[in-house]
């Protein structure tokens, strides 16, 4: 008898257990949030973003990234090590520079500006789509909605709320053959994509690897994209070392006030 009523308190002190790691979640949630980690540490990354400098190609409406040591205002001294501890760089330039992000409201008025885009869509599953195929036959291809279910029919749906990208190797003439890159047209999407992945995909983030979203320079793609509500990275580099599906993107910029576009800085996190 005795003994009965000490396992039935066990059992009782067993139970009253689970209900409090019930309630205590958050340590629950933080060994989630650990073995998350654990997990991601030990992928492999993939940075997607160019460096930049002064001769980076950009639209030649906005013109070169001019950089220079910060002096002081006083005297014109530029800060140096040697003789003040610390040094800097006075940067002036386009926001839209370099791999960088374009706002909606980079073409749509009242649109959302880079320091109001939601944390949680810099955080994304990111689809490729490989154009290179297509563009060896065509080398300014629009890569077309046929071209897009041809992808799915490989690698199943776009899923909702991804980061969609399109890999076309133009970022390999960034460094190497700036005036080649900056040809027009050059390889990108066509407008039926970019509607089919916003409204029937239902994509988060577009991202390429040209300066610009259309083939030329008509705007009609990147018009509909940001008045849509959508963000995209623009002058993307090595998709070709990111699988077509299961990878994370992160993308991340600086929180200028009402900002319009700024150099962003992307990377992936292969399966
Ligand atoms: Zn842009």
């Amino acid at each position: 008898m005795c003994h009965s009523r000490l396992s039935m308190r066990r059992i009782a002190s067993g139970l009253f257990a689970i209900a409090l790691a019930a309630i205590v979640s958050p340590v629950l949630a933080q060994t989630q949030l650990e073995r998350a980690y654990r997990i991601i540490a030990g992928k492999q990354f993939v940075d997607l973003t160019h460096s930049f400098s002064p001769d980076t190609p950009v639209w030649s409406g906005f013109g070169q990234a001019k950089m220079r040591a910060s002096a002081d205002p006083q005297t014109g001294a530029p800060y140096t090590i040697a003789k003040d501890g610390f040094r800097a760089t006075f940067y002036e330039m386009v926001g839209q520079y370099g791999t960088h992000v374009d706002p909606p409201a980079h073409f749509a008025e009242g649109g959302v500006t880079i320091d109001r885009i939601p944390l949680k869509e810099m955080i994304l599953p990111l689809v490729v789509f490989d154009a290179t195929p297509l563009i060896a036959k065509d080398p300014n291809h629009a890569f077309s909605p046929d071209d897009l279910r041809a992808w799915e029919r490989t690698h199943g749906r776009v899923r909702k709320g991804a980061f969609a990208a399109l890999r076309t190797d133009i970022s390999k003439d960034w460094d190497s053959n700036p005036e080649r890159f900056k040809r027009s047209p050059f390889p990108a999407w066509s407008l039926a994509t970019i509607k089919l992945l916003a409204e029937q995909r239902g994509v988060i983030a577009i991202g390429h690897e040209s300066l610009d979203t259309d083939i030329t320079e008509k705007m009609e793609s990147e018009t509909y994209i940001l008045q849509k509500g959508r963000y995209q990275i623009e002058a993307m580099t090595n998709l070709d070392k990111v699988p077509a599906t299961g990878a994370l993107i992160v993308v991340t910029w600086p929180k200028v006030k009402d900002g319009l576009g700024f150099p962003a800085r992307a990377f992936a996190i292969l399966p």
